[in-house]
């Protein structure tokens, strides 16, 4: 479904992204996982189009989108759900989730969604009116996947997911995700939190230095001397 061919991402004189190659199979949920600054943020933002890559080549359904527009990107089914739980501060819980899914005029589907994100987060409907930059960290993660799922995206890229978060929201944004691939979506993720990802993913890339060092199953990186030493804690 997407495919990133020798990417390359510079920051003025910084290579965070040294010529990463990999592919996404529809409904395949698929983990980013590497140490602080490996470029895993960086490969995110040159898909979503915010970071027009330096070279390389990527396809989405085998469409080239290496230079599209982050707009253009989003209209093709990429939403990106960044690190930080971006929401928009000054909006309510229900004008950030209108935000999501602003390039659909399918009204009624976009209510049926709604009420799907909040059957899935009782909290944000509990809070709909409420002003987004008072809710907690929890919440506002919540809403951040919420919007990002808004936009009915046919892949969806979660970036730190589980960071600042307490150990049962953790949980319970795994589960989320799970069952945003189990609806269908494609998802690739970047998680600091290794083990998780590497348990709930069909496929993963360790990335190093801006570079893939190593690919195969969740169930295969688990199993690698490198990956339990250097990631897993031994
Ligand atoms: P983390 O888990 O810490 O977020 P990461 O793997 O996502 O790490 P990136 O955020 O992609 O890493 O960063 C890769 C490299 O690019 C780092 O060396 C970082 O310092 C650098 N970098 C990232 N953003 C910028 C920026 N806006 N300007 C300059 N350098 C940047």
């Amino acid at each position: 479904m997407l495919r990133i061919e020798n990417l390359v991402c510079r920051y003025g004189k910084v290579e965070a992204v040294k010529g990463v190659t990999l592919e996404i199979e529809r409904g395949q949920l698929v983990a980013l996982i590497g140490a602080n600054g490996a470029g895993k943020s960086t490969t995110l933002r040159a898909i979503s189009g915010i970071l027009p890559p330096a070279s390389g080549r990527i396809t989405l359904e085998g469409k080239d989108i290496t230079k599209c527009s982050a707009r253009q990107i989003l209209s093709l089914g990429i939403a990106h759900c960044p690190e930080g739980r971006r929401v928009f501060f000054d909006m309510t819980v229900d004008e950030n989730l209108d935000m999501g899914a602003y390039l659909r005029n399918d009204q009624r589907e976009i209510e049926a969604d709604r009420g799907r994100i909040f059957d899935m987060f009782p909290r944000l409907a509990e809070r709909r009116g409420q002003i987004a930059g008072t809710l907690s960290g929890g919440e506002q993660q919540m809403l951040a996947i919420g919007r990002a799922i808004m936009s009915r995206p046919k892949l969806i890229m979660f970036d730190e997911p589980s960071l600042g978060l307490a150990p049962n929201i953790v949980e319970q944004v795994f589960t989320i995700i799970d069952n945003v691939r189990k609806s269908g979506t494609t998802v690739l993720m970047v998680e600091q939190n290794a083990y998780s990802a590497l348990e709930m993913c069909d496929y993963a890339y360790l990335l190093e230095t801006g570079a893939v060092v190593l690919s195969g199953s969740g169930k295969e990186l688990i199993d690698d001397e490198h990956v339990r030493s250097a990631y897993l804690g031994g």
